[in-house]
């Protein structure tokens, strides 16, 4: 339910911003939580806040023309939302996938404020990306609409104006085609433009890594409230792609065991769990299909038309897309027993999949707080760029697994100031809007 007063700002923002179903979808959610906010905050209202933050400061498209290996001329369209910059740099990842549309960028942007301002790091929030299809193309077409792409984004970033990272589509390989374009354009070696860098040229250890264990420190931190933990709890992942295989590696470091995980094509169960060492080589080195693993792991069984819902177990981790769960998966796994979710992809569950979670009592944590590591360890890997340092492994997963304890606790506590104790989805809402709202505030009607 939204507040009176919420309520014709978000007719606005769905006026304003038509056929954008998944940002309005976000704007809704962050809305639906603001209500007791504005009851203790007048100040808010009265600068229009809200209205401000739903407004994207700066939003770039443009054309990607690139020739494809049969020397064919292709286009594709190519975006960069700068949503919100009171805290820092716009900051967050580009996503190369054929459903990117004004409307995908915006949700992701949007979400991408508050996620930044619960780290507590000095970084605004913003989100690019292309409707380009990955899938199926050569190496050498890869790197040219990279470099495509980048030859019109670098007039737009900068180490102090927006900062680029990885999304789906986008790895390590790609931000390295990416920054190898910006550095012939600019003629300047300025690491801190893009985050996600391999280490050999300014990436931060485990920032490869940061997003998927960063999801299951959350799920420990949520456990360890209710005087629970990992070990020995069964978790079914979905995807199989970055955020995917290190959350389900961490998983297994702590005690748990993954016995599904999926791609676009199906869901794979492992009853022995999954081989996350398969799961990356097939993924990761031979950027194969996941179908791949029963070749080589007799206890693997591969169906196409299965999702990892279905199957029983204590955790889920949705690691793929938005609205992978919705009402219906939601009951399944209440059903089955599940007693904890966290969201390492954006926004994954549909409002309706949050009520049954909630409503059943299952620990949930939403994606903005749940999978904050790795935008958090992208910061860091700023700061090693700037005091041109790089941090030991131990030390930069310490910090992540700080960040992360201060992320969940932020969460907690201002869900029980608010009035709705164990309510993460409020807790994540409030608190991230108060950083930016304040800053607003101070920075004055720019
Ligand atoms: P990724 O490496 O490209 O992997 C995406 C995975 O999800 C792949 O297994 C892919 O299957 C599957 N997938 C993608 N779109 C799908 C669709 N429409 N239906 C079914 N499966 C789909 O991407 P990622 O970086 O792991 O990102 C996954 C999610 O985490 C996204 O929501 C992203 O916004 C979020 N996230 C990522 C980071 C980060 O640091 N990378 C940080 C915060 C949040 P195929 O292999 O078959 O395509």
């Amino acid at each position: 339910m939204l507040h009176e007063r919420l309520e014709p700002i978000y007719d606005a923002v769905v006026d304003r911003n038509q056929g954008e179903t998944e940002f309005h979808q976000a704007v809704r959610e962050v809305l639906e939580s603001l209500g007791p906010v504005l009851a203790k905050h007048p100040e808010y209202a009265e600068h229009k806040i809200i209205e401000r933050i739903c407004e994207p400061e700066r939003q770039i498209v443009f054309r990607v023309p690139w020739e494809d290996d049969n020397g064919y001329v292709q286009i594709n369209r190519g975006f960069r939302i700068e949503f919100n910059g009171a805290l820092g740099p716009y900051k967050g990842g580009l996503r190369f996938h054929p459903s990117v549309y004004q409307g995908i960028v915006k949700f992701l942007g949007f979400e991408q404020v508050f996620k930044n301002a619960l780290t507590g790091l000095p970084i605004g929030g913003g989100k690019g990306g292309a409707d380009f299809d990955p899938k199926g193309r050569s190496e050498r077409e890869i790197m040219r609409f990279c470099q495509s792409f980048m030859t019109e984004m670098y007039r737009h970033l900068g180490e102090h104006t927006d900062v680029p990272a990885g999304d789906i589509g986008v790895g390590g390989r790609e931000i390295g085609y990416l920054f190898g374009q910006y550095k012939r354009l600019t003629n300047r070696y300025e690491s801190g433009v893009l985050t996600g860098k391999n280490e050999a040229f300014g990436g931060a250890q485990i920032r490869t890594e940061a997003t998927g264990y960063g999801t299951v420190f959350f799920v420990q931190d949520m456990l360890s409230v209710r005087g629970e933990s990992l070990a020995g709890k069964t978790a079914v992942v979905s995807g199989s792609g970055n955020v995917a295989i290190y959350a389900m590696q961490k998983v297994h470091e702590l005690g748990g065991t993954v016995v599904a995980c999926s791609d676009s094509e199906g869901a794979l169960y492992d009853e022995k769990g999954i081989d996350v060492e398969l799961v990356k080589e097939l993924k990761e080195v031979e950027r194969t299909r996941l179908s791949e693993y029963t070749e080589r792991r007799a206890s693997g069984r591969f169906r196409q038309d299965r999702q990892v819902w279905e199957i029983p177990a204590d955790v889920a981790l949705p690691c793929a897309t938005q609205n992978e769960i919705t009402g219906k998966e939601a009951e399944q796994l209440v059903r089955n027993g599940c007693v904890a979710v966290a969201e390492g992809a954006n926004m994954p569950t549909t409002p309706e999949g949050v009520r049954a979670f909630q409503s059943a009592g299952v620990a949930f944590g939403p994606g903005k707080a749940a999978n904050a590591g790795g935008v958090a360890t992208s910061a860091l890997e700023m700061q090693q760029n700037a005091s041109r340092d790089s941090w030991s492994r131990e030390f930069s997963e310490q910090r992540l697994r700080e960040i992360m304890s201060n992320v969940h606790d932020r969460c907690y506590r201002t869900a029980e100031e608010y009035g709705t104790p164990g309510d993460y989805v409020a807790g994540a809402n409030i608190a991230g809007f108060l950083r930016v709202g304040d800053a607003m505030l101070a920075l004055g009607l720019v």
